[in-house]
Parts: structure tokens; C-alpha cells; sequence
């Protein structure tokens, strides 16, 4: 008896815990623009430390062994017949093929910023864009980080951290930065950045130039009246996401062109189609990346194929997570109601890395 195919959209994050997942139960292809996993995280550590980045968050297909079951496809979607229940992958060197699907998965996520691109690239390519902007930030004699979000205060802490002599600056438009998270966390952070000797400029709302995906050095002008900046690098980190959907089948976005779907993660109207991570519009924060709903995905798609009925997930109203990133003394981890723990290293290697991530999520990495 054949297995059911199950196609997965895009091998970030969430496509690929999804694929670890349902792998050997189900037929698996999963389709993907990179060679690796490439992980959306901890933008700061990537761009200050990319080697120690890279331990945690750039992890090579073949090194995953949840995906040695997983037929990968390296190419770029470009379309999609939802009546006829298929994709269409241009491959790397140039070819089209049809993918057909008893279940779609899309997990294409979003493009944010030069870090975050959805381009085909060779593992090459991948890791010379990586040590590129980490070369370019090493050598500014100050730095500029404009955004309120965690990427952009993250950056502006690791950056200060690691390159002591550098000037580090941080403006964001409101009174304070991470407003998604809780207001408790801010405050915290806000002291962890002033020790580390950022500057900090909140009421600070950039005229936005036309091209931010790069590292720019022209002066940043703003529209709240202040004085214009001059840095040797400025990072736009100022969270303007484009979903990267322009080869779903519109019947299923919104008007922003994220692809509608429920709590339990399916796409209303689409037979056997399920959305998750960024790309997926499932509450206000689209926090579907997050707070474990890849084993609810999971879960879900095992009950659609056997005609069981889909739980749904509990979205957070608040964000919750790490904001500098895992660090030589541990992790510090911010809850959604504010409060803030330590895990130590030793725990945080021996249990968060090696139990968790590398054996949990990913059924171990090839090192
Ligand atoms: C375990 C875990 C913990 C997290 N913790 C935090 C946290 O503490 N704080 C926080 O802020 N966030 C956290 N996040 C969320 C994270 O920052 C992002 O939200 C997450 O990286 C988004 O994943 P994604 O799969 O939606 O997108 P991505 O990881 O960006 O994956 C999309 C993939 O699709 C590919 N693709 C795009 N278009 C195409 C196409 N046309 N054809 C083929 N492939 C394409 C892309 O190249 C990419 O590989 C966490 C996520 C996870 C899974």
C-alpha cells in the first residue's frame, strides 16, 4: 500500500521540526531554497559570535538525522494547484518539477532584513553571507542599530558586549523597546544595556530609505525632529516582514498575503493543507513558530489523514524567549508574564542542547 505523500513548503525552522516529525510514518518531501537550516534566531549572536551562532542554529540537511527519511528537494516554489493538489519547484539547476501532495505543509516563513532572504542559494553562498555582515559589523568603529524589537535590542547587546571599543547605539520610535513583550522585561533588559554601555534612544522614528536589506553608512534622518546620525553601520532591524507567499494559491491568504489559518493550524477551505511559523496568520502575533505547535502540527496531520478531529493551540498574548541569546555564562530566558531565569551552561549544554534540542527535536546531529 502506498504511504501518503506529505509535502513540507520550505525547511526553516518549523518545516523542518514538522518533517522530523511525520518522517518514516508518511512519504516526506521537503522543499527548500537552502541547503541547511538556517535558523531565524538570535540575529545578535549570528552577526557578533557566527561561529557559536552556527553551533545551535546552522545545521547542514545531512547533519540532521530526523531528516535522513525525508526526500529534500533543493529549488525555489514557484506555484500552486490547490483543486489538483500540487506544487511547482524550479530546481537548482533550472529544471521544473510537480510535486503532488495529500498533505501540504506550508512553512515558507517571511523576509526580514539582509539576514532573512528566501533567495536559492549553495551552502557557499549561505555561509559567505553569514561571515560577510559579521565582517562588516567587526569592522565599523561605531554601530547604529535602528528597531524596538528583539532582534534589534539583541544585536545591540551582543554588539557592545563583544567589541567594547565600539560605539553602540539603539533607537527605536516608542517609550520603550520590545512593546510585544511584557512591560517587566524592557525594564530588565533596558539595565543589561546600559551596562554594557549601549546608548539608548528611545522617541527616535527613522526616515526609512528605500533599500535596508543591507548593512548601510549613509547618515539616518528622523522624522521626530532629532539630529541626523552618522555611524560607520547602520542595521535596520525595524521588523518590516513581507510573507513569502508568492506562489501559494491566492484563494488562501489574507489581504497581507499570509496564509489563512486556524488555531489547529489547517487551512480553512483547503482540504489537507496546514499552515505554521511566520508565514501562518493564526493569531496577532502569528505565533505559531514558536510555543511547540510543530508536535501539534504534527499531531494534527496524522488526525486529518485517519479522520480525527484537530486540537487547536493556546497563542500567547504576549512574546516570551531569550533576547541576548545563549552565552558563555548560560541563557536567560524571559516568561510571557515577565519573569526572568538563568539557566547555567552546564545544564543549558547538557540538558536544553544535547536532550532537548539535539536528540528532541532534531533525533540527533551529525557534529
Ligand atoms: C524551537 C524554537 C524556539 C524559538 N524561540 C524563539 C525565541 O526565543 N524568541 C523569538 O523571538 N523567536 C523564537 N522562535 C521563532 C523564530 O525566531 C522564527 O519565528 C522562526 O525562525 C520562523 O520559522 P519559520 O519556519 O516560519 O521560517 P524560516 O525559518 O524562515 O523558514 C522558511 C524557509 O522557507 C524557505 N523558503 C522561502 N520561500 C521559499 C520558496 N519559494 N521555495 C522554497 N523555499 C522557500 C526559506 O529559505 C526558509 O528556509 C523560535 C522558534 C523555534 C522553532
Amino acid at each position: 500500500m502506498t504511504r501518503p505523500r506529505v509535502v513540507i513548503a520550505g525547511l526553516g525552522e518549523t518545516g523542518v521540526l514538522t518533517a522530523v516529525r511525520l518522517a518514516g510514518r508518511y512519504d516526506v518531501v521537503g522543499i527548500s531554497t537552502k541547503p541547511s537550516l538556517v535558523s531565524g534566531q538570535e540575529l545578535g549572536l549570528r552577526l557578533t559570535r557566527p561561529q557559536w551562532w552556527a553551533r545551535d542554529y546552522h545545521h547542514s540537511f545531512e547533519a540532521l538525522r530526523g531528516l535522513d527519511r525525508v526526500r529534500r528537494v533543493h529549488g525555489t516554489l514557484t506555484g500552486h494547484d490547490l483543486a489538483g493538489r500540487s506544487v511547482t519547484v524550479t530546481l537548482a539547476d533550472g529544471r521544473t518539477v510537480e510535486e503532488p501532495y495529500d498533505v501540504l505543509v506550508i512553512s515558507t516563513g517571511v523576509s526580514n532584513g539582509f539576514w532573512r532572504r528566501p533567495g536559492l542559494e549553495s551552502a557557499d553562498e549561505v555561509a559567505a553571507g553569514i561571515d560577510d555582515a559579521h565582517r562588516r559589523l567587526a569592522a565599523a568603529g561605531s554601530i547604529a542599530v535602528v528597531g524596538g524589537g528583539a532582534a534589534a535590542v539583541g544585536t545591540a547587546w551582543n554588539a557592545a558586549r563583544v567589541w567594547p571599543d565600539k560605539r553602540v547605539d539603539l533607537f527605536f520610535p516608542g517609550e520603550v523597546a520590545l512593546p510585544e513583550h511584557h512591560r517587566r522585561v524592557w525594564t530588565r533588559v533596558r539595565g543589561e544595556l546600559e551596562a554594557a554601555g549601549v546608548g539608548i534612544h528611545p522617541g527616535h522614528r527613522a526616515v526609512v530609505p528605500a533599500e535596508i536589506d543591507r548593512i548601510t553608512d549613509d547618515p539616518v534622518s528622523w522624522s521626530t525632529g532629532q539630529d541626523d546620525v552618522h555611524s560607520d553601520a547602520v542595521l535596520w532591524a525595524i521588523g518590516r516582514t513581507s510573507p513569502n507567499t508568492g506562489w501559494v494559491a491566492p484563494e488562501i491568504l489574507d489581504e497581507a498575503g499570509y496564509v489563512r489559518a486556524g488555531l489547529d493550524l489547517a487551512v480553512p477551505g483547503a482540504d489537507g493543507v496546514f499552515a505554521i511559523g511566520d508565514v501562518a496568520a493564526t493569531d496577532p502575533l502569528r505565533s505559531s513558530a514558536r510555543n511547540f505547535t510543530f508536535k501539534l502540527l504534527a499531531r494534527n496531520v496524522r488526525a486529518h489523514l485517519e479522520g480525527r478531529p484537530l486540537k487547536a493551540f493556546q497563542p500567547p498574548k504576549r512574546r516570551w524567549g531569550s533576547v541576548n541569546g545563549y552565552q558563555d555564562d548560560g541563557l536567560v530566558v524571559f516568561t510571557a508574564a515577565g519573569q526572568r531565569f538563568r539557566i547555567p551552561r552546564l545544564p543549558v549544554d547538557r540538558m536544553v542542547r544535547a536532550r532537548v534540542v539535539d536528540r528532541g527535536y532534531y533525533r540527533g546531529i551529525r557534529r
